[in-house]
């Protein structure tokens, strides 16, 4: 998840000393500088975008908060049958966590406080939805855990390491961006829980409510259109065709703003997990 531009500019304008405000200034290409041709073509080929690729213990961070592991970039992976032309909706992988019902420990370590208390927001959100897939904080042995890293000062403030795998499970880390500053000096604890529930949504196999028009919440945004990403984009029922879906959680950028599940977000959830 990102920074919305738009939010960091507005920020500019008015001189504060918000977040990150000054660092949106570099173009987004810049990070992609030492990453070799060779996996540059292999991300390519899984259909991401190859701006602004972030390398990092174990692979690579694509498209702001998409993990994608040394390993997994040589394999091939599996597409859904459903792509579609999509506009802001709901969307999930191919591969969904199975086994339900079922229960996902998370844990939280190496972060402050606030954070513990905002994953306890985030897996509530869930779990207040009486879905099949249930979230509980343990303190260590999770099959997720929450952790930090440096993921630099472009605006990424957190990513999950991936989607669920073919075997149906979740990917076993969620990061969050370390460095100094990324979340201003007094974050809301509800702001940091959607950040949380956003990744986690990833987790469990949500794409971006719009990652074909990241444009939409982000401002501005290159690519704007994320794509089949390889992990597949398969459009879930009832949720809106046509109109924007303003505040979901699974929008590709922040705007800094609590958002709890909206009525789509949950009939989304409910489609996937219920
Ligand atoms: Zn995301």
């Amino acid at each position: 998840m990102k920074i919305n531009a738009k939010n960091l500019l507005a920020c500019v304008v008015v001189s504060t000393a918000l977040f990150s405000c000054q660092k949106e200034n570099k173009t987004p290409s810049t990070t992609t500088s030492g990453i070799s041709s060779e996996v540059i073509s292999q991300i390519q080929a899984q259909g991401f975008s190859t701006d602004g690729i972030i390398k990092v213990d174990g692979g690579y961070v694509v498209e702001n908060d998409i993990f994608l592991s040394t390993e997994g970039l040589t394999k091939a992976m599996s597409v859904g049958p459903e792509l579609r032309v999509p506009d802001e909706e709901q969307y999930h992988t191919t591969n969904l966590i199975t086994a339900l019902p079922r229960t996902i420990t998370i844990a939280v370590t190496g972060l402050d406080a606030i954070w513990t208390a905002a994953t306890d927001s985030a897996v509530a959100r869930y779990n207040a939805l009486n879905l099949r897939l249930k979230l509980q904080r343990v303190a260590s042995g999770a099959a997720i855990t929450v952790t930090g890293a440096d993921l630099g000062g472009g605006g990424v403030l957190g990513q999950s390491s991936g989607f669920p795998d073919i075997n149906g499970n979740p990917p076993n880390k969620i990061t969050i961006n370390s460095r100094p500053g990324t979340f201003g000096t007094n974050p809301s604890v509800q702001w940091l829980a959607t950040i949380i529930a956003h990744e986690v949504g990833h987790t469990i196999g949500f794409r971006h409510t719009d990652y074909a028009n990241r444009n939409y919440s982000c401002g501005f945004s290159f690519p704007r259109n994320e794509g089949d990403g390889g992990v597949g984009a398969i459009w879930i029922p009832k949720t809106p065709k046509g109109p924007k879906d303003p505040g979901s959680w699974m929008l590709a950028c922040t705007d800094g703003t609590n958002r709890p599940f909206n009525p789509n977000d949950i009939t989304a959830l409910r489609y996937l997990y219920k």
